[in-house]
């Protein structure tokens, strides 16, 4: 396949910065002579070295099945002796006029397109930068859809998603790479101080068989702030919490809430917060459920306390939850 070694070594350099990409999350594509290479769903960026992560398209094909409003526009579109499918976010990728694409739920990106009227506040930011933004919506050919009038009518190199991310485009690989790790660094703006952990305080919950705690100790800071694990277990504030982290975050106060928890949500565990301690997390957690986790705590150790936000409604949960491409993408993370 005609993929150059620095665009393998940028992907896989993004894949690695968990401020943008977490688990099998974001994707980047190029186009060339009538074809774009994106990476494949369910593929970690962070792999690019070690495998090809990499699906060619159709990228004209693709196109003209837009045109024609095809419900599946990437159908027979791509390889087919490849045993992997391109990104569920393939056409937002094919539409962006620009060669090289990139899509990532980056942290401090997420911080603020959660919030309601985000755009107002990140505008002075953003001096220079042709930028738009679109309300949340399903990803795939209802983001596309969006994104395409966007397109149509201006010109424009970032588009923020709410409650999802940022996707931006570029000439080359380093500059799309080096427009998002720019507005990645201006929209940090603080963080949840960091707690001391004392793991001794976890001893008595460990008792219960069915939890762990969690590899990175990063996620317990949300627990020492009762605001921010309001925040936590409130609702989901992005798709892959949803997909990941699907039976949520629960605030318990004791070992006994915690065994009852155990023996009532046996098969549906959720992610469990203790005031003042930290978190536990179910034993079946695998490395994506971790690494989506460490994502969300990011996020929300970003948001101020007085911030208004919008979660996922319950239709945009379910439409999620029971949508065939985001199955597969589970199955091979699991
Ligand atoms: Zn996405």
């Amino acid at each position: 396949m005609e993929i150059s070694k620095s665009f393998i070594d940028i992907t896989e350099k993004i894949g690695k910065d968990i401020n943008l990409v977490q688990g099998p999350g974001g994707n980047i594509s190029f186009k060339s002579n009538g074809f774009m290479y994106i990476k494949a769903s369910g593929e970690k960026m962070s792999d690019a070295k070690n495998k090809n992560i990499f699906v060619k398209t159709d990228h004209k094909k693709i196109l003209s099945s837009l045109k024609n409003n095809d419900p599946d526009p990437i159908k027979n579109c791509w390889d087919k002796n490849s045993l992997m499918r391109p990104s569920i976010e393939t056409t937002m990728h094919a539409l962006m006029p620009h060669k090289y694409v990139l899509h990532v739920h980056c942290v401090n990106t997420l911080s603020w397109v959660t919030q309601k009227n985000y755009q107002k506040k990140i505008k002075n930011f953003l001096h220079g930068i042709n930028w738009k933004s679109v309300p949340y919506i399903k990803p795939g050919i209802n983001l596309s859809n969006e994104i395409n009038k966007i397109i149509r009518e201006s010109i424009v190199d970032v588009i923020f998603l709410g409650n999802h991310g940022i996707v931006a485009g570029a000439e080359s690989a380093e500059s799309v790479f080096e427009i998002v790790k720019k507005i990645s660094e201006k929209l940090y703006i603080s963080e949840l101080e960091k707690m001391e952990i004392d793991l001794k305080k976890f001893n008595k919950y460990l008792l219960c068989r069915e939890y762990k705690l969690p590899k990175n100790e990063y996620v317990h800071q949300i627990a020492f702030s009762k605001i921010h694990s309001l925040i936590a277990t409130k609702g989901d504030l992005f798709p892959d919490q949803t997909v990941f982290l699907e039976n949520g975050l629960i605030i318990i106060n004791s070992l006994e809430e915690l065994t009852m928890l155990s023996k009532s949500r046996t098969n549906k565990l959720p992610v469990v917060l203790i005031p003042n301690v930290g978190i536990l997390v179910p034993r079946i957690f695998k490395d994506v459920n971790e690494d989506t986790l460490v994502g969300l705590s990011m996020i929300i150790s970003r948001l101020p306390k007085d911030v208004l936000l919008n979660y996922l409604t319950k239709e945009e949960r379910n439409e999620l939850i029971n949508w065939d491409l985001e199955i597969h993408r589970k199955t091979l993370n699991n």
